[in-house]
């Protein structure tokens, strides 16, 4: 075989490729990772780092199911990708909240998870509802104008450029090779290969796994399959480092292991736009310091926007092309929780090269082709 030839090649070098080609490098010898350059949108370096279960599975019980799942493996997988390349991901799991800052954002808080509790299939995902008092016992720096609060215990977080750096260091260390600054313009499928055209000329493979984030829409197509992914961009600002005050992740507002402080994230749309704004920004950091007062009294060090990849219904999707059999697709906007279940569920079925099973049956982007009710 030639040095650019593969039995699967990846394209993509994000939270999502990287975990996939984790677990195939594992078991395949010449598998590659094409990535495009620092310009691309990339969503794995700018997300906030939660592991969460919790308002998970709306419409998707199966979505539901997956997410548990992913969070449950998530402490082993963690140590074995320590083990394998010396990186601590900072994975840590004390259970998560959500805090609500009146009692009628409470209110809505709790009939939203009770609506995902009550659908059939779901799993049970824990959570108590918590009033201002009990919260305080467990958040002693929590604000008066915190109404009250949902727990759950399957939540957590981690550094994920952490987790970025010792997937792509695990990859190469089971053999797998990433070619940088390989952005793919087209795909062919042709005589049983795969004919990818990067900007370094042309690559082959035998099986190839999209997983280009928001530029699966684009090159889905060129291999029978529909990724229908658009961007949704998320705010984040860091403050200065800080003594502990947060044992737990908030889903707006998380400390991270050396005392920085993350304030996110917003959910916007803004088309490709990944400029930040100082009206989202100022809005997230008053929010942030009616729950935690002594916020106001840090520095914010650094503020950015980045893009979601967020399918149509806010689920995933993991595809196998029927009339190009050996394509596969994987775009989620949870990349991060799910990292796991893409290293060790999804990237062995895409090495056996089966094109479908009922496990990701309920993830196929054809159920967006059912018709709307009139
Ligand atoms: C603000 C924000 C907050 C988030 N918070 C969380 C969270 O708390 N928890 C969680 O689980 N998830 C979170 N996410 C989501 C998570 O970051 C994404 O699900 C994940 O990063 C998606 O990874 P990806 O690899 O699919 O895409 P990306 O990270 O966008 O990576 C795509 C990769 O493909 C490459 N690429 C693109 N086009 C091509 C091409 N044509 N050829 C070759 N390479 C190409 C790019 O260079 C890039 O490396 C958040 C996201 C955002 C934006």
């Amino acid at each position: 075989m030639k040095n650019d030839e593969y039995d699967i090649a990846i394209v993509g070098g994000g939270l999502v490729g990287a975990a996939i080609g984790w677990g195939i490098a594992s078991s395949r010898p010449r598998v590659a990772i094409l990535d495009e350059g620092d310009v691309a949108l990339r969503a794995s370096r700018g997300n906030f780092a939660l592991v969460w279960v919790q308002g998970k599975g709306a419409g998707n019980p199966r979505y539901g199911m997956w997410t548990l799942r992913s969070a449950e493996t998530w402490e082993a997988f963690a140590e074995s990708l320590q083990r394998q390349t010396g990186i601590d991901v900072h994975y840590r799991q004390p259970g998560g909240f959500h805090l609500a800052l009146s009692h009628a954002e409470l209110d809505r808080r709790v009939a939203h998870l009770s609506q995902i509790q009550a659908q059939p299939g779901m799993p049970t995902i824990h959570h108590e509802v918590l009033d201002q008092a009990a919260l305080a016992n467990l958040l002693p720096q929590v604000g008066p104008e915190v109404a009250g609060g949902t727990y759950s215990k399957h939540d957590g977080h981690c550094n994920s450029l952490r987790l970025l750096r010792a997937l792509h260091a695990g990859f190469q260390l089971h053999g797998g090779t990433y070619r940088a600054d390989h952005r793919v313009e087209s795909i062919v499928h042709a005589q049983g290969e795969f004919r990818l055209s990067t900007n370094h000329g042309e690559v082959r493979a035998g099986s190839i796994v999209l997983a280009a984030g928001l530029d699966n829409a684009r090159l889905a197509p060129m291999v029978g399959m529909s990724v229908p992914v658009h961007p949704v961009r998320g705010q984040l600002i860091a403050t200065e480092k800080t003594g502990r005050f947060l044992d737990y992740p908030v889903s707006t507002v998380r400390q991270t292991e050396e005392g920085t402080v993350l304030i996110g994230d917003s959910q916007e749309d803004a088309g490709f736009d990944t400029r930040s704004t100082s009206d989202v920004l100022a809005a997230m950091a008053d929010r942030a310091q009616r729950m935690f007062p002594r916020l106001a009294r840090l520095n914010v060090v650094r503020s950015w926007a980045a893009l979601r990849v967020m399918p149509r219904d806010g689920s995933a999707i993991y595809e196998a092309s029927a009339g190009c059999p050996g394509a596969f697709a994987a775009a989620t906007h949870s990349g991060v929780t799910l990292a796991p279940n893409h290293a060790l569920v999804l990237a062995p079925h895409i090495a056996r090269g089966e094109r479908t099973a009922d496990a990701f049956q309920a993830f196929s982007a054809r159920r967006f082709d059912v018709p709307q009710a009139a």
